[in-house]
C-alpha cells in the first residue's frame, strides 16, 4: 500500500473520502464504548469467585497458629509471603503483605520519604530545595500523578523497546536532585515491553550523585502473560546487592489483576534494611493488614502451579481481545503510515503511536462517535505529550465483541485524523 505521505492529491482526495465514510458509518452505528482504564473485566473477576468463600467455618488459624482474624502480624502471613516469592523475586523474609493496592504502598513510601528520608538520607527528601524523579515515557499515568501531587519534578525519559533509554538514566543520576525512577520492569504499561537483561543489570550498577536513590520497581504485571511464554526479568534485588547497591530497589507487586483489583493483596519487597524502614512506618499506620483476605488468597491459588493456571485462565479471555485490536489496526492502517502499534507479549495495554498531532484529534473523533479513549498526553508527565501522538488502548474490560467494535473505529478514526492532517 502507497503511504498517506506519497499518495498524489487525487489518490488522498479518495482516500479521504472512504475514511470519512467509514467513520461517519462508525458513528452512525450509536455505540457507546469504553477503552480507557486498565481494569479486569467481570469474566476475570468470576474466575476468583471461588475465593470469596474461603478461610471460613472456623478456618481461620495461620500454619504457625496464628488467629488470623486479630490484630498483628504486621509483615503478613508466613505462607503467602512464601506463596508470592516468584511474583517479587524476593525470599520471604523480604516481602511485606499489604491490603488490597500496591499503589499505596507506593504512595506511603513516597510520603515516608518526603517526612523522614529513607535508608541512607541526609534529611528527609521535602527538606531538599529540589527531588526530582525519572519518568519513562510513555508510563503510567498515576505514577505521574502521585509525583506531581507532592512536588516531585518530572524528567521524561525514553523508552527504547527494552526498558527506558539508560545513556539518558546514567547521565540524569548524575544530578544529586535526582531521588528515584519508575520502571514498571515487565509488559510495562502501557508499551508492553520488557527490559532486558542489560538494562536491569546497569539500573543496578549505576553511580548515582544522591546515596539514597531509589528504583520504584512496579511489576504490576509480573505473572500476565498473553502468550505461551512466561517471560522473566533479571532480579533487581540480587543484582542490586552483588553491585555494592543492596537498598537500591523498592520493589512492588499486587494480585489486583491476578484474583480481585478492589480486594486483592499488595506488596513489597527490598533489601532487609528497607523493609525495617518500611514496617516501622508501617506500623504507626496500622496495627496490621487484613489476614483473612490473606489466607483466602493461599487457601485459593495454594502454590506457583495453581497462581498459573490461574493466570492462563486471565490469558484466555484476554488474548483473543488483543488480537481483535492488532486485526483490526492491521487490517485499517498497516502500510499508511498513519500509525505504528504494539504487539505485546503481556500486560494490559497497546500502545499506539499516530501521527504527530493528530493523538488529540483522534480522542476528539473517537469521542464524537461514542468511544471514549483515554485522554491524549496522559502516558507523559504532567499530562503532555509534546509530539502529540501516543494513544493508549486497553482491551481488557469491555466484552470481545465491543473490543471489536471499538477497535474497528479506533482504526478508522486514526486514518481519518492522518489523512486529513496530511490534506492541510
Ligand atoms: N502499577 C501499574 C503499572 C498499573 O498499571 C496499575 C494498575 O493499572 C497499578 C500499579 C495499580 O496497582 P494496584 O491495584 O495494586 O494499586
Amino acid at each position: 500500500m502507497t503511504t498517506i505521505a506519497d499518495r498524489s492529491a487525487a489518490d488522498l482526495a479518495d482516500l479521504h473520502a472512504r475514511a470519512r465514510d467509514a467513520y461517519e458509518a462508525f458513528k452512525a452505528r450509536g455505540l457507546k464504548l469504553d477503552m480507557t482504564r486498565g481494569k479486569p473485566s467481570p469474566e476475570q473477576l468470576d474466575l476468583a469467585a471461588g475465593m470469596l468463600g474461603l478461610a471460613g467455618n472456623g478456618d481461620y488459624v495461620t500454619q504457625a497458629g496464628e488467629d488470623a482474624r486479630n490484630y498483628g502480624g504486621q509483615q503478613g502471613i508466613a505462607e503467602v509471603r512464601a506463596l508470592f516469592t516468584h511474583l517479587l523475586d524476593a525470599p520471604a523474609d523480604q516481602i511485606v503483605v499489604g491490603d488490597n493496592s500496591s499503589l499505596a504502598m507506593m504512595h506511603d513510601s513516597i510520603a515516608w520519604a518526603l517526612l523522614t528520608g529513607v535508608p541512607g538520607s541526609a534529611k528527609p527528601w521535602s527538606k531538599e530545595s529540589d527531588i526530582a524523579f525519572l519518568c519513562p515515557v510513555p508510563g503510567y499515568d498515576r505514577h505521574f500523578a502521585l509525583c506531581e501531587a507532592y512536588g516531585i519534578r518530572m524528567i521524561p525519559v525514553p523508552m527504547t523497546g527494552h526498558g527506558p533509554d539508560m545513556d539518558v538514566v546514567e547521565a540524569a543520576v548524575a544530578d544529586p536532585a535526582v531521588r528515584g525512577l519508575w520502571c514498571v520492569p515487565k509488559y510495562s504499561n502501557p508499551s508492553g515491553e520488557t527490559y532486558s537483561d542489560e538494562t536491569v543489570r546497569r539500573l543496578a550498577a549505576m553511580k548515582t550523585a544522591a546515596p539514597d536513590f531509589r528504583l520504584f520497581w512496579d511489576n504490576a504485571y509480573a505473572v500476565h502473560h498473553l502468550t505461551p511464554e512466561r517471560v522473566a526479568v533479571a532480579n533487581i534485588l540480587t543484582l542490586c546487592a552483588e553491585a555494592g547497591n543492596p537498598d537500591r530497589a523498592f520493589v512492588f507487586a499486587s494480585t489486583s489483576k491476578i484474583t480481585l483489583a478492589g480486594a486483592g493483596l499488595a506488596f513489597f519487597a527490598s533489601s532487609p534494611d528497607n523493609v525495617r524502614w518500611y514496617l516501622a512506618r508501617a506500623s504507626k499506620r496500622t496495627i496490621g493488614p487484613d489476614k483473612l483476605n490473606q489466607l483466602r488468597h493461599v487457601r485459593f491459588l495454594r502454590d506457583g502451579a495453581g497462581l498459573d493456571a490461574h493466570m492462563d485462565a486471565h490469558r484466555a479471555l484476554l488474548a483473543p481481545k488483543f488480537a481483535a485490536v492488532e486485526e483490526a489496526l492491521s487490517r485499517h492502517l498497516a502500510g499508511t503510515g498513519a500509525a505504528k502499534w504494539t504487539k505485546p507479549d503481556g500486560g494490559y495495554f497497546i500502545t499506539v503511536e499516530a501521527r504527530d498531532g493528530t493523538a488529540t484529534e483522534v480522542v476528539r473523533l473517537a469521542k464524537e462517535a461514542g468511544l471514549a479513549l483515554t485522554p491524549a498526553g496522559a502516558t507523559s508527565p504532567y499530562g503532555r505529550d509534546p509530539r502529540d501522538s501516543v494513544l493508549r488502548l486497553a482491551p481488557s474490560y469491555p466484552s470481545l465483541k465491543d473490543v471489536t467494535a471499538a477497535a474497528e473505529g479506533i482504526a478508522v478514526c486514526i486514518l481519518l485524523a492522518s489523512v486529513e492532517a496530511e490534506r492541510r
